[in-house]
């Protein structure tokens, strides 16, 4: 608790009146650097194209149960520099989501439409596309299915596909040591939410962070995303089309509601319920492997998280496109998979190392 306090206590202290501007004037340099400089580097000869993919290798059973204290990444984090664009994005859409609280917003559908979002854009955009297909390449998908899950990742606001899948892949590679850029050992509100408000060397612009996705990178279509603020401008046209869709059919106020419930309030809840994979399961819960991190299976995570809640079964094998590797341990992103595989639409599924050996597959 004096961590998380501590936590809080430093947000504070970062915002002075003349530090404020030296990071405004940072953050609009930086952000017109990054306007002009989205083409990928030269290929580095040093760089190992494979060392941040995920490898296909036994379940690690490291002795290290991966308790630690940690301080945040210094190596990477600026604590006097804030990422304005999350740390005011962040409140802003949740204030807006707050217009949910007015009776005047609500509509049954936009409720519905809403909850059906969380499904459509939270589980197929960013669970099963964001994390196990592109991050984790634990399936095959054609590039049309593939390129259409990726923009409903988009319209969750977490980011392009390429900057999400570098943070997850450097968070694999260093979870709950220090370069892990958001481990909630550090303290919870680090965890969850508060790594997204200071600047990060690794994703400060697309120059910083390619090298975690060079494979990623070489289909142009992730390109694009990175160019222009394109992916900004998709999460803004998929709101204006919940409005026109709702106007056209029911009016301002029905349009309205549609954008409250079905764009901001599912925004937020697929954002926290993200975030909760980060922080909540790698505090508690159960661990079915020793692995070299703190990462552990959820229930709560499990459930509201569609199966990334099963988060110590998946660094153990991080490849696995199936987080649930007991017959209750419920998944509904690996249930979507397995739909997509039994209708042919993708392939190359990779199953979890345990089920080989007749532990029953789902
Ligand atoms: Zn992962
Ligand atoms: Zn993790």
């Amino acid at each position: 608790m004096a961590g998380l306090w501590g936590g809080v206590g430093g947000w504070y202290t970062v915002v002075g009146g003349r530090l404020a501007r030296f990071v405004l004037f940072n953050q609009l340099f930086s952000a017109k650097k990054k306007l002009m400089s989205t083409e990928v580097a030269p290929e580095d000869p040093t760089y190992n194209d494979d060392e941040y993919t995920t490898a296909q290798k036994e379940p690690s059973a490291a002795p290290d149960s991966g308790k630690r204290d940690l301080e945040w990444p210094e190596t990477t984090v600026n604590p006097t520099q804030l990422r304005w664009r999350y740390a005011t994005g962040i409140p802003l859409i949740h204030l807006l989501a707050c217009l949910a609280f007015f009776p005047w917003f609500f509509s049954w559908t936009g409720l519905v439409v809403g909850a059906l979002g969380l499904y459509v854009f939270g589980t197929l955009g960013v669970n099963l596309c964001y994390h196990r297909l592109l991050t984790h390449q634990g399936f095959k998908a054609p590039k049309w299915l593939e390129h259409f899950f990726a923009v409903l990742g988009v319209c969750t606001m977490q980011d392009t596909p390429a900057c999400w899948v570098a943070m997850h892949r450097i968070h694999h590679k260093h979870s709950d040591y220090r370069p892990d850029p958001h481990s909630p050992l550090v303290n919870f509100v680090w965890g969850h939410c508060g790594w997204l408000m200071f600047t990060n060397r690794d994703f400060r612009n697309l120059n910083y962070y390619q090298r975690f996705t060079r494979d990623l990178l070489r289909d142009p279509f992730y390109m694009k995303l990175e160019r222009n603020e394109r992916w900004l401008w998709i999460y803004t046209i998929h709101m204006l089309l919940f409005f026109l869709v709702g106007f056209a059919i029911g009016g301002l106020q029905f349009g309205l509601s549609l954008v409250v419930w079905g764009v901001f309030v599912r925004t937020v809840i697929t954002w926290h319920i993200t975030w909760s994979v980060n922080s909540f399961t790698h505090v508690w819960g159960y661990r079915n492997y020793e692995t070299d991190d703190n990462s552990r299976n959820n229930f709560l995570v499990g459930l509201w998280a569609n199966g990334e809640g099963w988060h110590n079964n998946h660094h153990a094998d991080q490849r696995a496109a199936a987080h649930g590797h007991k017959w209750w341990e419920f998944d509904v992103t690996w249930l979507t998979i397995r739909l997509l595989e039994k209708l042919g639409l993708v392939e190359n599924v990779v199953r979890p190392k345990v089920w080989a050996g007749g532990a029953g597959e789902k």
